[in-house]
């Protein structure tokens, strides 16, 4: 393209709320085939909110909440905010962990009042030799629901199963709609449970869903499309999106997201809005048609 059509391009994406940080990602984004959406703080909302409470044997459903939130009052997770939130709202006070490890994609471990909790997915559990068979039932309901299961376990036995819900942004089923008329294949990627990621999937006409991705494995997911001759163009807002927003032919961070994942970004759609991505992929389109 011309100096002149990317300027007039990149000037057209700022009035629309999209920085476009150069003139390859103007160019690149009308060669994309392939967008992959980040779940949660991309395609949802990103602020979860604790709809479930199941206690396993003999804790009632205020010892279990204040548990979960001791062992969480440390992470920045915002399953971790959803939880501590809704144990300040009921009036609980807990004691400080004494130790506390938090693991990517997974989540947390401490120790409180001399026993250690763990808090996070089922295979967080498994490997650490739970027997995840009391929490089951529940766990798989809420994520058919949508929801998001958090199990938790006391000393490696099974204590509870709490259920997180975020909501879908407003405008991403009318974009995920938008992009497939624009002839692209989206994809949703996410560290989340496959079943919760599917409902969600289904709620906004995605289609094709990688599920359970650790944050280490998004860029290698990313590179995998690549390597069957995509073109990928990736959407994200966390920490954990920003390997993958760098290995994407174009990167495109949620404005309101992280500065890690705005950093590692071409493109920022400053409203955080799944419209500015169909948006972007326009101009480049029309931007790249105007000078042939
Ligand atoms: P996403 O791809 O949705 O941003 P993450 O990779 O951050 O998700 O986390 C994947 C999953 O790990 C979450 O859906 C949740 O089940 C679990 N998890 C991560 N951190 C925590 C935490 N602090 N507490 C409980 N569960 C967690
Ligand atoms: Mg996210």
């Amino acid at each position: 393209a011309t100096p002149l059509s990317i300027m007039v391009g990149t000037g057209k994406g700022a009035r629309a709320g999209i920085l476009i940080r150069s003139a390859e990602a103007l160019e690149t984004a009308h060669k994309l085939d392939t967008v992959v959406l980040d779940k949660t703080g991309t395609i949802t909302a990103g602020s979860p909110r604790l709809t479930d409470l199941h206690p396993a044997g003999q804790l009632g459903e205020s010892d279990l909440l204040r548990l979960v939130a001791a062992t969480e009052a440390d992470s920045e997770h915002p399953v971790a905010a959803a939880i501590v939130a809704a144990a300040r709202e009921r009036g609980l006070e807990w004691e400080s962990a004494t130790r506390f490890d938090s693991i990517s994609g997974e989540g947390v471990r401490a120790t409180v009042a001399g026993h250690t909790v763990l808090v996070g997915t089922h295979r967080l559990l498994i490997d650490s030799g739970v027997d995840t068979a009391p929490l089951e039932p529940v766990s798989h309901r809420l994520s058919k629901e949508g929801k998001t299961a958090i199990l938790s376990a006391v000393d490696d036995r099974p204590v509870g199963v709490l259920g997180v819900a975020d909501t879908v942004k407003p405008e991403s089923p009318d974009a995920v709609s938008a992009l497939h008329h624009l002839g692209l294949d989206v994809v949703m990627i996410t560290g989340d449970n496959a079943h919760t990621a599917e409902t969600v999937a289904q709620q906004v006409g995605v289609h094709r869903v990688l599920a359970e991705v650790l944050p280490r494995h998004k860029a290698g997911e990313i590179r995998r499309l690549q390597v069957e001759g995509r073109r990928v163009g990736m959407v994200g807002d966390g920490i954990n999106d920003a390997p993958a927003l760098a290995q994407a032919d174009v990167g495109l961070a949620i404005g309101t997201g992280t500065d890690v994942a705005i950093e590692a970004a071409d493109i920022t759609l400053i409203s955080g809005s799944l419209s500015g991505v169909v948006t972007a992929i326009r101009l480049s389109r029309a931007t790249m048609r105007n000078i042939r």
